[in-house]
């Protein structure tokens, strides 16, 4: 029921309307001694002049890497501390 919950959601466009569209989570991101840090290197598929995803649509399909933003996801700390969905969560 909770999954279900999330997914419908995820889909949203309340929850969508969320993202600043400032594209920092499309950047290569490392772990180091259990934190995460993001490097300068962006995804292939993110436009770096409009900080938006060129396959948005497609996303999944065309790149494994790229994860579904989820509450599930928000929770884990890959999200910059400054992202609207970190702060929202708080
Ligand atoms: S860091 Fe947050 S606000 Fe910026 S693009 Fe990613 S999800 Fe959207
Ligand atoms: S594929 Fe995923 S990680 Fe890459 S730019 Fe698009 S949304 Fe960002």
């Amino acid at each position: 029921m909770k999954k279900e919950k999330d997914t419908a959601l995820v889909n949203s466009k309340e929850w969508e309307d969320i993202c600043e569209r400032c594209g920092r989570c499309c950047y290569e991101k490392y772990e180091y001694r259990g934190k995460i840090f993001y490097s300068d290197t962006p995804c292939k598929y993110l436009d770096t002049k409009t900080h938006l995803c060129r396959i948005y649509h497609q996303r999944f399909k065309l790149n494994p890497e790229c994860v579904c933003l989820s509450p599930e996801l928000v929770k884990t700390g890959i999200l910059p501390e400054d992202c609207p969905y970190v702060k929202n969560s708080e």
